[in-house]
């Protein structure tokens, strides 16, 4: 599932892509991914894309007349840019259409969403607004981690993946920040310490920085707006790796599973 280092990239591919263009049409396929959008089509015809924001994993196209357009590509959801002109792509289930650009949104599981609703209520109608903090934009301190975190009951990773709490992390990056922290994904939070949370918030910040800095990790089927694949896999520790060595200790890396999603962690590495 793309997360937030993956949503970014489309985001910033998006952003000089659509800034300043107006809104055509919206044709999908599957019904049940674009019923929060279709009342609303009308309503944005012609309107002016202003910005392009990310928010957790979701994708918001704002428009001039104070309508929002959202997107969610959950499971396995894709937005390819293409021309007009271009013949449908494989899994292509919805098209969103502007004055000389048409987003292909290619969903092989179908779980993906499209909305579009006023800018007033558009984080009540996709669940934007029981979103937690953002982790990369300077709202989330260290202190504010430890607050957040200090004596929840349960493994790490659950607290980690919760997106009321902070948003846009998911089993990647949840992984990889353990790794950096020393700290196995299973440990129970209200054992950590405010040290070793200090450690996992640095831990977590670290990876998701360097999934964006490297445009996402295609370790299933990430692609960006332009259909290139990332190249953070080529940096990960232990996330896909359970069976390999690891890279700093050459233990085999332990595959289990925590919080209901396949884990991967080092014993050496972390405690
Ligand atoms: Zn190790």
């Amino acid at each position: 599932m793309p997360e937030l280092p993956e949503v970014e990239t489309i985001v910033s591919d998006l952003k000089p892509v659509l800034t300043g263009r107006f809104f055509v049409d919206l044709i999908g396929t599957h019904e049940n991914s674009i019923l929060g959008a279709m009342d609303n089509v009308a309503a944005i015809r012609d309107a002016k894309v202003i910005e392009v924001f990310r928010r957790g994993k979701f994708i918001n196209i704002l428009f001039e007349n104070e309508y929002v357009m959202t997107i969610h590509l959950r499971m396995s959801g894709r937005i390819i840019s293409c021309d007009l002109s271009d013949e449908a792509l494989r899994f292509e289930r919805t098209r969103i259409d502007f004055n000389g650009v048409s987003l292909r949104f290619c969903d092989v599981r179908k779980f993906g969403k499209v909305w579009i609703a006023k800018t007033a209520d558009y984080e009540e109608v996709t669940g934007i607004s029981r979103l937690g903090v953002e982790p990369l934009n300077g709202d989330l301190s260290v202190s504010g981690f430890i607050k957040m975190m200090k004596g929840r009951k349960g493994a790490v990773k659950k607290w980690l993946l919760d997106q009321s709490k902070v948003a846009g992390i998911g089993n990647i990056y949840a992984d990889e920040g353990c790794f950096y922290a020393g700290i196995r994904p299973g440990t129970k939070m209200e054992n950590l310490g405010e040290k070793e949370l200090g450690k996992l918030f640095e831990g977590v910040i670290k990876a998701l920085k360097q999934g964006v800095k490297n445009r996402g990790t295609s370790i299933s089927d990430f692609q960006d707006a332009y259909g290139h694949r990332g190249k953070n896999q080529e940096l990960l520790y232990v996330y896909g790796r359970g069976g390999e060595k690891c890279l700093e200790c050459e233990k085999v890396l332990k595959r289990t599973v925590v919080a209901g999603r396949g884990t991967v962690y080092c014993e050496t590495c972390q405690s």
